[in-house]
């Protein structure tokens, strides 16, 4: 039944302290929802009782985070491994209002922490690897403790696509890259090749151009998804080509990046161009895996909600670009994170107004 002794040793524990947890949140009821604010949160190195835990730092992670610590609920925030998501790798964010010169990504991240911090809430650069949501307390499992926590708040965001061809994964670090802020450094003077026709491509193949000697952007069709603004930018720039209906086949090397096979998909023409740098931008998939046959996903695996923030299991709630296909941008993630962090306090609040009128 269990793979081994510490799986045993962990589930006894966990079994033992859900016993104590009941025997709290009971003790809390009797005392009215304030009461439910007296526990305070057990700190030991395998388990931790918990009123909010958030699973991602994001932006709508640190928002979920300033409100629930603005209601004194504690929050403990699972930030992986680095706090932000993918706005810290954002040099420069324009279209966050209150910062008319713009902001840069990892800067507006950090005020986010210091203010949801100074409100009570907890930064653990963790990440949640295991979760049960069968019953209350839901349980985070991450690689340094066990969480039995009365609500969670998913904010675990979207990781950037592959493009799937041959060469991609062998090279990647070697030339191949999804982050032109974090590596565009690397390629002072060079030629690079950014993939992709959305904001994310265009924003940062103008980025590249900081570093590289040209930067040409390869787009599968003719019209671009990116904003008209960043379009004329990157069409204006005299370091940026565009090579339209275009798709990557292949890419080549020896150590690192040398060659990639590109093909014309209208014309069917194929060719090889030298190349020193690829930079891929063609996308999204949602960071979801962890609730697989636990919550509703849609079909392209983003989680079920509503304007309420609200899973389809009573005390979960999401926020960001995890259940958000359409809008993805930090103003509205930190927008859903607020009314995530919102609908918890409600939640911990009829959780024990309700078990106190029984
Ligand atoms: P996106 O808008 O979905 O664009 C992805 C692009 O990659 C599309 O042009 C798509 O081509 C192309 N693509 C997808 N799969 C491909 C493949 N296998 N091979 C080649 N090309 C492929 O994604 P994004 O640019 O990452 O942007 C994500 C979201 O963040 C968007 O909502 C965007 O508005 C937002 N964002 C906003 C800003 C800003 O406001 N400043 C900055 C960055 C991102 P097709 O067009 O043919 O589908």
């Amino acid at each position: 039944m269990y793979n081994n002794n510490i799986e045993f040793i962990v589930t006894i524990r966990v079994w033992c302290a859900s016993k104590v947890w009941n025997l709290i949140v009971r003790k809390s009821m009797e005392l009215n929802f304030n009461g439910l604010n007296s526990i305070k949160p057990s700190h030991s190195s395998e388990m931790e009782f918990v009123k909010v835990i958030i699973i991602g730092s994001g932006p709508a992670g640190l928002a979920a985070a300033l409100y629930t610590a603005r209601a004194d609920l504690n929050p403990v925030v699972l930030a992986g491994m680095e706090l932000g998501g993918q706005v810290s790798l954002t040099h420069l964010v324009e279209n966050y209002p209150g910062f008319p010169d713009g902001v840069g990504g990892s800067e507006l991240v950090e005020l986010f922490q210091k203010q949801a911090e100074k409100f009570g809430a907890r930064i653990e650069f963790d990440s949640a690897i295991q979760v049960n949501l069968d019953q209350q307390p839901f349980e985070v499992v991450t690689y340094n403790k066990v969480y039995k926590a009365a609500t969670i708040i998913i904010a675990t965001g979207a990781a950037a696509l592959n493009l799937n061809i041959p060469g991609e994964k062998e090279f990647t670090g070697k030339g191949v890259s999804y982050c032109g802020t974090c590596d565009g450094w690397f390629f002072k003077d060079k030629e690079v090749i950014v993939v992709g026709g959305g904001d994310c491509a265009l924003e940062e193949g103008i980025f590249l151009t900081r570093y590289a000697k040209h930067v040409t952007i390869v787009h599968r069709r003719k019209t671009f998804r990116a904003g008209t603004l960043l379009q004329k930018r990157a069409k204006e720039n005299p370091k940026i080509s565009f090579l339209n209906n275009t798709i990557l086949t292949e890419i080549l090397g020896e150590d690192i990046v040398k060659e990639v096979k590109l093909k014309n998909v209208v014309t069917g023409e194929e060719w090889r161009q030298q190349i020193d740098g690829i930079f891929v931008f063609i996308g999204h998939a949602p960071n979801t895996k962890l609730f697989e046959g636990k919550l509703n996903l849609t079909k392209d695996n983003y989680i079920v909600t509503d304007s309420s923030m609200k899973t389809n299991v009573e005390g979960v709630f999401v926020a960001g670009e995890a259940a958000d296909p359409i809008y993805r941008q930090v103003v509205t993630s930190v927008g859903m994170g607020a009314a995530a962090g919102m609908q918890a306090i409600h939640y911990l609040q009829e959780y024990a107004l309700q078990d106190q009128v029984k």
